[in-house]
C-alpha cells in the first residue's frame, strides 16, 4: 500500500506519476512470444518506423500476446496520419468518415492501422445523457491511452524493439488478472455506453475479475444502453456471442442486470426452463464451434436466442385461431420487430433466421415428397441443427430428430422405408400435417420477409456478416 503510495508519488518503474509517461517493459519484463506476432503486423509497423514514424501493436492483440495467446487480429497505432499511412502500402484503403482509420490489405489479411487519437476535448458534442457522439482529433501517444477502454487494452508493443509501453498500470493488472477501466468509470460509462457491454465480454471472455471500482455503477448505469444507436449495440453484442464464451457473457450480463434493457427476449427466455436448457445447448455448441475456429452462423445464433418468444407467440395466434403455418410467420414478425429497435437485426441475419423458424413446421410432415423438398432447402443443414437442438431441449421428441438424421443417412431405397414407416405420435409444435401451405404461401409474400439472400451458408456454417457500422 506505502510503497505503492511512493511509487505513484515518485513514478517509479511500476507506475508512472502522470499518466503521459509509460512504464517501459523490456522483453524480459514482458515476456512476450515474438513468434505470436504475425509477419504482416511486423510488415506494417516496421514500414511505419522506417518512414520515420512511430508505430506499435495496439489493443486485444497485446493483451493477447501479455496471455500468451495468439491474437485473432492486429490493431496497429501510429502516429502517421491517415494520408501519410495509405502512402505506404500498396492495398490500404481509407475508411470511416467520422474517424479515418486505414485498412491494410496483404492478400486476406487486413490490418487496422489508427493514427493517435488527442484528449477528448470538454466541448464535444454529447447527447442528453452525456455520450460523446463526435470527438475525433489526431493527438499523442499518452493521449491515445487515455481514450482507450481498459488498462488492459491500453498497452503498446514495438515489435523491433521488443518493449511494451504501459500507461495505466495494464501490465500489473494483466498479472492480477484484474480488468480496470481507466479514470472515472461514471464518467467513462457515460460517454460511451457500449463499454458496460464491453466490461461484460472482456471479464467473461479472460475470466478476469472486474475491479470494484470498475463494477460498481454498472447496474445502475445498464438503462443508458438504451440511447446507442441499435447498430452499435450488435455489433457489440455479436462480438460477444462469437467470442467463444457466449454462456459465460450472458451470464454475467444477468448477474450485471445488464440484459433487462438490452435483450429484452433474454429476460423471458433465461427465465422458463425449456427456454434455458435451449439457449444453453445452443450457445455451448456455438462456443464449441468457435473454439474449433469454426465459422458459426449469426442467423442461426440469433434464432436460437430468440425461439422461445417466436414459440410463445406462434402458440398464441393458433389459439386466437390462425392456421399454424401463417401464425409462425406473425409470430416471426412479432418478434422481429420488438427486437429491431434495440438491436438492429441485419436484413440478411432476419431473413437467415426466418428461414429456420419456417423450416421447423415442414419437418414434421414426413411422408409423400415433403421430406425431399425439405432436403433441397438452401438451409436444410441449419433448420436441421436447429431441429435437433429442439429435441435436445426436451421441447419436442427426440424421435423426430432421429427420424431425420436416418432420413439423411439413407440411400434411395432406406429414405422410402422410411416414408412408408408411420411416424409414432410424437411431442410436436400441433402443426404437423398442416394443410395451408396455399394460404401462408400468400400471406408470406405479402410481408415480403420471406426473401432469399443466397449465399448458401448452410447450418451453423456460414460466415459471420460483417458486424454493422
Ligand atoms: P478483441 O480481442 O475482442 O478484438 P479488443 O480489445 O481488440 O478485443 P476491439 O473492439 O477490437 O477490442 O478494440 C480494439 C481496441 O480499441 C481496444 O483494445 C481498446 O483499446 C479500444 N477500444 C475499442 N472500443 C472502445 C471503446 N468503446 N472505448 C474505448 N476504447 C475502445
Ligand atoms: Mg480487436
Amino acid at each position: 500500500m506505502i510503497t505503492k503510495l511512493i511509487r505513484r508519488i515518485l513514478g517509479t518503474k511500476d507506475k508512472p506519476a502522470d499518466a503521459t509517461q509509460p512504464v517501459v517493459l523490456t522483453a524480459k519484463e514482458h515476456g512476450i512470444d515474438p513468434k505470436l506476432v504475425s509477419n504482416n503486423a511486423i510488415r506494417v509497423t516496421s514500414t511505419l518506423q522506417q518512414a520515420g514514424f512511430k508505430a506499435f501493436l495496439v489493443g486485444g492483440a497485446v493483451r493477447d500476446l501479455l496471455l500468451g495467446v495468439k491474437p485473432k487480429d492486429f490493431d496497429i497505432a501510429t502516429n502517421a496520419t491517415p494520408e501519410q499511412v495509405k502512402k505506404l502500402f500498396r492495398r490500404a484503403f481509407i475508411i470511416g468518415r467520422r474517424f479515418q482509420i486505414v485498412h491494410v490489405m496483404f492478400g486476406q489479411d487486413l490490418l487496422e492501422v489508427t493514427t493517435f487519437r488527442g484528449a477528448s476535448a470538454e466541448d464535444a458534442p454529447k447527447d442528453e445523457h452525456g455520450r460523446v457522439l463526435r470527438d475525433n482529433t489526431f493527438g499523442e501517444q499518452h493521449e491515445d491511452a487515455v481514450r482507450r477502454d481498459f488498462t488492459i487494452n491500453a498497452m503498446y508493443y514495438d515489435p523491433a524493439t521488443q518493449t511494451v509501453l504501459d500507461y495505466h498500470g495494464g501490465m500489473d493488472d494483466i498479472r492480477n488478472r484484474t480488468l480496470r477501466i481507466i479514470g472515472a468509470p461514471e464518467a467513462r460509462y457515460r460517454e460511451d455506453p457500449v463499454r458496460l457491454l464491453r466490461v461484460v465480454r472482456f471479464a467473461a471472455k479472460l475470466d478476469f475479475t472486474i475491479a470494484p471500482d470498475t463494477r460498481k455503477p454498472i447496474t445502475v448505469m445498464a438503462p443508458l444502453i438504451n440511447n446507442v444507436p441499435a447498430a452499435r449495440v450488435f455489433d457489440e453484442m455479436l462480438k460477444l456471442l462469437l467470442s467463444g464464451h457466449a454462456l459465460a457473457c450472458l451470464q454475467q450480463l444477468r448477474k450485471e442486470g445488464l440484459h433487462h434493457g438490452l435483450l429484452p427476449l433474454l429476460d423471458v427466455v433465461l427465465e422458463q426452463p425449456l427456454g434455458e436448457k435451449f439457449v444453453r445447448l445452443a450457445l455451448d455448441a456455438t462456443d464449441e464451434r468457435v473454439r474449433q475456429g469454426k465459422p458459426v452462423s449469426p442467423g442461426f445464433l440469433f434464432a436460437s436466442l430468440l425461439w422461445h418468444q417466436v414459440l410463445e407467440k406462434w402458440k398464441a395466434y393458433q389459439a386466437a385461431g390462425e392456421y399454424p403455418i401463417p401464425a409462425l410467420h406473425l409470430a416471426a414478425d412479432d418478434v422481429l420487430n420488438a427486437q429491431t429497435d434495440k438491436l438492429a437485426l441485419q436484413r440478411k441475419i432476419a431473413s437467415d433466421m426466418r428461414d429456420i423458424w419456417a423450416m421447423q413446421p415442414r419437418f414434421e410432415r414426413r411422408t409423400g415428397k415433403s421430406p425431399y423438398k425439405l432436403l433441397e432447402h438452401l438451409r436444410m443443414r441449419a433448420g436441421y441443427d436447429f431441429l435437433l437442438l429442439r429435441c435436445a431441449s426436451g421441447e419436442i421428441d427426440r424421435e423426430i430428430g432421429d427420424w431425420w438424421t436416418a432420413f439423411m443417412d439413407a440411400d434411395g431405397p432406406g429414405r422410402e422405408e422410411l416414408l412408408a414407416k408411420k411416424p409414432q405420435a410424437s411431442k410436436a409444435s400441433g402443426t404437423a400435417g398442416a394443410s395451408d401451405d396455399a394460404a401462408p404461401a400468400k400471406k408470406r409474400r405479402r410481408r415480403g420477409g420471406r426473401k432469399r439472400s443466397g449465399g448458401g451458408n448452410a447450418g451453423n456454417g456460414g460466415s459471420p456478416a460483417p458486424a454493422a457500422e
